[in-house]
Parts: structure tokens; C-alpha cells; sequence
């Protein structure tokens, strides 16, 4: 990879443009939980050390270039300030102008600025380029840490890094570390498990997967428009019945690939949508007409402990049935375990990202085992669609 990192830059007196990502969840104006906070500190830190000057930059919801009061960074100061004692946090009232400068030249050594809100500027999804400038022109070097906006082309992501020195921030190296691990060059066999509503939204995901990875673990609502697509009728279950041409299109890529598909070989039938609903355990091509699947079975998730055995690589995306409902979140929760436990051994690299996904593993407890966690939702599913990322793209020329 031909990123830089900021180990391999000159920080000594420089003001660093770090563009962060602290999309925090807050209610009445408080900060609910700080993990995207916690996570950007060992590169502001780092920064620090290598006597650079940190200036954050960062979007806050989607304000779509008005200025809106609650969407300015300026709440989030408090809890920055948090996570960073003994600095000082000041804050600039702009991203660009008078009111950044001023932030910036107000910095002793050891203090840290945030900038308002990018997005409070229309042209910051749009790339303008003047934008761009305009916050190039308060720094001399440029870092993102932002992996979750790198599938964006904006301002603050991808023009400003044509602009000044560039490289990767702790967490995005991180990230790009782990991704490339895990489809990059990975160790094989790699299985892909992929799960989640519908196949419809994971079309290119699934067609990227297939000529990449040896086994592709297909669960979830889309596993039922599978077997639709293979003439098994599925009751009431969530299925894109006008899919199945599509469906039977990726078993026939995957067979000219050598990639196995598996398929869920029994499953957990309902005929309620619904918490504690009243279901009984069916062969796959036997949910009854009044019924709907809702989850995998044992012998499926058996099955699907042995190709975890035998592989040495996993990436997964999607949960394998409706787990927000109990007890239809057993296989996912199941499999979850399986996956902890032989990455804990040491014998499997395990990569996780999406927002259901990485709730589903938290709910099996087991978030911390895998080897990487990805909670970059749109940029975690563009690049296992094999996109490639303006914003990672940029920090590479
Ligand atoms: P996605 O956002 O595409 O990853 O889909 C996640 C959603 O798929 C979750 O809300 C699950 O409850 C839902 N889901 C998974 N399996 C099923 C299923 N068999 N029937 C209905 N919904 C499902």
C-alpha cells in the first residue's frame, strides 16, 4: 500500500489538518456515547508527540451547507475536552476564514482545535475546490483519520488532500490495515459471510465477493430469495421474489469462480414477526405456506462451524436472521461465538463491519475477539463491494 502514515512525516512545528470522524449520537446537546471520540485520540496524541499542532475538521450530521445551530461541533467540545486531559480544546467558529485562523494562531504547545462543521458549507459535498483551499491554506500538513467518509469525495476527504503533504491517521491505518488482510492478500481459505435483509441492496457486495473469497456463507432474508431463485418455495418469508434471475446469475459466477455458496440447510420458522414468537425448526425447502423464516438452524450453523475451521480468513457483513428478536438472533449469535473463539486461538483473521453487524456481535458479546471491528457503515460496504475510496485513493498519490 502507498499510503504514508504520519510516523514517516516531519511534524515538528507544523499545523496538522486531521480530518475526524465524531458523528457522536447526542441528546438535548449531550454526548451519549464517546467511542468515535475515544477513537480518534492515539493520532491527536501522536500528533502532539511528534510536536505537531493538531486542527480537526470534521462534518456533523447533514446540515446540506446551512448553518445549523444544532449540528455545530461546538457541542461535542465538552466531551472532546474529556478525552483529552490535561490539553486544551479551542474551538473555531469556522472551517475556514478569519474565525480559523484565529483558533489556529490562538494554539500554544499541547492545544488541540476543532473547527465548526464542514458541512455547514454547501460546497463541501461537492468538492469545491476554493473550500478545499481554503482549509489547506490553515495548515502545512494533511491527515485523515476519517475512514468512515472516505467513500465520500468532499472537500475535507478528498480536495484537500491534493493540496498538502498527506497521510493516514492511526485509525485509518488501522482500518486499511485490517481490510487488506482481509481481501487484499489474505491468508486462505477466506469465507465471507454475508447476512442482512435483502439482496437487492448487496448486489455488487455479493458479485465483488464470489471471484474474491473460497466460500460464501449467504444468510438472512436474502438467503430466502436464494432458494426461491432454486424453486424451494418459502411461505411468507422475506424474499425479492423478482430477484431470483439475479440470484441464480451469482451461483453461476460463483461456480466459474471455485467459490462454494452455502446456503442455510434448515431453518427456524414463525408465523410471527415478533419476540418470543411461537417457531419450530424445518428443513429448508419445508417452511410451511402460513409461515415465514426467520433464522438459520443448528445443522446450518454446524455446518458453518467447519468451513470457519478450515478457513483462515472471514469477513462478514449482515446478520444470518432477525436478531433484533429473540430467539431468532441464535445463529447469528452462534456463529458470532464460533468465529471469537478460533480467532482467539489464533487460527482465523476475522473482519466485521456494518452497523447491524457490528450490533449483532455485540449482542453476542464477542466484538472484542474478532481481530477488527469496522463501524464505518457506507465506506465499510463500498469497499467490500471492491470500490475503490476517494478518500483512501487521494492519500495514496
Ligand atoms: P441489512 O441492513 O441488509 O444488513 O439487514 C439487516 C436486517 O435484516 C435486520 O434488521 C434483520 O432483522 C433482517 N433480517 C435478517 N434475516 C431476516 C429474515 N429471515 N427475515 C426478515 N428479516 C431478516
Amino acid at each position: 500500500m502507498s499510503w504514508k502514515t504520519i510516523d514517516d512525516l516531519d511534524l515538528g512545528g507544523k499545523v496538522v489538518l486531521v480530518r475526524v470522524d465524531v458523528n457522536v449520537p447526542m441528546e438535548n446537546g449531550v454526548v451519549t456515547d464517546t467511542t468515535r471520540i475515544d477513537k480518534i485520540v492515539p493520532t491527536i496524541e501522536d500528533i502532539l508527540k511528534k510536536g505537531g499542532k493538531p486542527v480537526l475538521l470534521a462534518h456533523f450530521g447533514r446540515p446540506k451547507g446551512e448553518v445549523v445551530p444544532e449540528m455545530s461541533l461546538k457541542l461535542i467540545v465538552p466531551a472532546l475536552q474529556a478525552a483529552l486531559p490535561g490539553r486544551k480544546v479551542i474551538f473555531g467558529e469556522d472551517c475556514i476564514g478569519a474565525p480559523a485562523k484565529a483558533a489556529v494562531g490562538a494554539m500554544g504547545p499541547g492545544d488541540v482545535v476543532l473547527l465548526e462543521n464542514t458541512r455547514f458549507h454547501l460546497g463541501e459535498e461537492k468538492n469545491d475546490a476554493q473550500l478545499a483551499a481554503g482549509m489547506a491554506a490553515l495548515g502545512d500538513v494533511y491527515v485523515n483519520d476519517a475512514f468512515s467518509a472516505a467513500h465520500r469525495a468532499h472537500s475535507s476527504t478528498e480536495g484537500i488532500a491534493k493540496l498538502l503533504p498527506h497521510a493516514a491517521g492511526r485509525l485509518m491505518e488501522a482500518e486499511l490495515k485490517a481490510l487488506e488482510a482481509a481481501l487484499g492478500k489474505p491468508q486462505r481459505p477466506v469465507v465471507a459471510v454475508v447476512g442482512g435483509a435483502k439482496v437487492s441492496t448487496k448486489l455488487d457486495l455479493l458479485g465483488n465477493l464470489v471471484s474474491k473469497v473460497d466460500h460464501l456463507v449467504i444468510g438472512g432474508g436474502m438467503a430466502n430469495t436464494f432458494l426461491v431463485a432454486q424453486g424451494i418455495e418459502v411461505g411468507k418469508s422475506l424474499a425479492e421474489r423478482d430477484m431470483a434471475p439475479t440470484a441464480l446469475e451469482i451461483l453461476e459466477k460463483a461456480k466459474t469462480a471455485g467459490c462454494t455458496i452455502h446456503l442455510p440447510v434448515d431453518v427456524v420458522v414463525a408465523r410471527e414477526f415478533k419476540a418470543g414468537a411461537t417457531n419450530e425448526t424445518v428443513a429448508a425447502n419445508a417452511c410451511p405456506a402460513d409461515a415465514m423464516i426467520l433464522d438459520a438452524g443448528p445443522k446450518t450453523v454446524e455446518e458453518l462451524t467447519k468451513v470457519f475451521a478450515a478457513s483462515k480468513t472471514l469477513i462478514w457483513n449482515g446478520p444470518l436472521g432477525a436478531f433484533e428478536i429473540p430467539p431468532f438472533d441464535a445463529a447469528t449469535i452462534a456463529a458470532a461465538r464460533t468465529v471469537a473463539e478460533l480467532t482467539k486461538a489464533g487460527k482465523l483473521v476475522s473482519v466485521a463491519g456494518g452497523g447491524d453487524t457490528v450490533a449483532a456481535l455485540n449482542q453476542a458479546g464477542v466484538a472484542d475477539d474478532f481481530s477488527y471491528i469496522s463501524t464505518a457503515g457506507g465506506a465499510f460496504l463500498e469497499w467490500m463491494e471492491g470500490k475503490e475510496l476517494p478518500g483512501v485513493v487521494a492519500l495514496t498519490q
